[in-house]
């Protein structure tokens, strides 16, 4: 929890390039001091302004006074044995969020959350049994990679990947996640390539035609989970507002960069969307779209009724895509002894 001193103060984490020079315009400073702090905040992940000595004293003196910059606290981790941890982050106002670090060899990848909790109501998901608390802001998002990248003491030079795959729909917080995409990108701030960012939506499809429309984009990750409307309702309510034709259709016309191709999620649910039928009809499905698939075996366990299906029927499954040419990777998620996987952060305290 951010001490109740630190409330009466503005936090500067979060806002963007532009308003920090307007800040630095209303202290009586040239633009180009908002471009310092800018870099000093995102790029050398400075916390401290006593520190900011490009700036001058009088300058850093009322920055102090005025304002601090805070990521949201660590309140509780949990590490798997296969190396990720799941951090529950503490945001200002009591909430929590979940993310997760999950280090390689030679890149590590941070899923973060969107929203505290999440309206879309998925039936296989654990977030969905929070119901949505609310939309997080720029700052927060960001701060959970900034959060875990302080904790585990992870150096500027290493490989990172952001995924916007925790809790929430990212599509439904769009101006905050785009926001935090840009920041993250600028090659002052984090310099991640926006490849290397990926926003990963249920199929909120106004919004993924918007994403399709920005400048600089994350890559997309749809979220398919069925092969037929009935299937994917029973699922994903949210299919009701917008069936495959329409989802299908946008993806279709979502603009691809020269060797980008468009992923699709496919949970896979032991007897309920898990056989050879099903496989055919997701390929038909996603004929005409530089698609590739990954499937993900349910991490059974929890108090949801599905289970994970055997192993030679996921292999059957991508047998049938990989013959119908739908680059297809079977992707076990990590993280399952902490319940971090897919679809299974939910803060269980709040
Ligand atoms: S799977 Fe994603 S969109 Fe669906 S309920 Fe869970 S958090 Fe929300």
């Amino acid at each position: 929890m951010i001490e109740t001193a630190k409330l009466a103060l503005g936090n500067l984490f979060g806002l963007a390039r532009e308003e920090l020079e307007r800040l630095a315009e209303e202290c009586g400073e040239p633009r180009y001091r908002g471009r310092q702090l800018f870099s000093a905040i995102y790029g050398k992940r400075e916390r401290d302004f006593t520190r900011l000595t490009g700036l001058s004293r009088s300058l850093r003196a009322l920055l102090s006074s005025r304002f601090y910059i805070g990521y949201p606290e660590v309140r509780e981790k949990l590490r798997s044995r296969d190396g990720s941890i799941r951090y529950l982050l503490a945001l200002a106002d009591g909430e929590s969020v979940e993310s997760v670090f999950m280090p390689e060899e030679r890149r590590t990848t941070l899923c973060i959350s969107t929203q505290v909790g999440c309206a879309v109501d998925c039936r296989f998901c654990f977030t969905a049994l929070m119901g949505l608390r609310r939309n997080i802001a720029t700052g927060e998002i960001l701060g959970q990679v900034y959060s875990m990248l302080a904790d585990r003491g992870v150096e500027k030079s290493t490989r990172l990947n952001v995924v916007f795959m925790g809790m929430g729909e990212p599509l439904l917080n769009y101006a905050a996640v785009m926001k935090a995409s840009r920041i993250m990108a600028d090659p002052a701030g984090l310099a991640i390539p926006a490849r290397r960012i990926t926003v990963s939506t249920s199929g909120v499809v106004p919004r993924i035609r918007d994403l399709g429309r920005e400048p600089a984009r994350p890559k997309l990750a749809v979220s398919l989970n069925a092969s037929s409307d009935e299937q994917r309702e029973a699922l994903m309510p949210l299919n009701r507002k917008y069936p495959l034709l329409e989802l299908l259709s946008a993806c279709r016309e979502f603009p691809l960069g020269p060797r980008e191709r468009l992923t699709f999620e496919y949970v896979l649910l032991k007897d309920i969307n898990d056989s050879e039928a099903d496989a055919r009809r997701v390929a038909s499905l996603l004929s005409g779209i530089r698609a590739k698939v990954n499937l993900i075996p349910y991490n059974s366990g929890g108090a949801l009724p599905y289970r994970t299906p055997a192993l030679d029927r996921v292999l059957a499954f991508q047998s049938v895509l990989a013959a119908r040419r739908v680059p297809t990777f079977i992707r076990i998620s990590r993280g399952q002894d902490v319940r971090a996987a897919c679809g299974q952060l939910r803060v269980e305290s709040g």
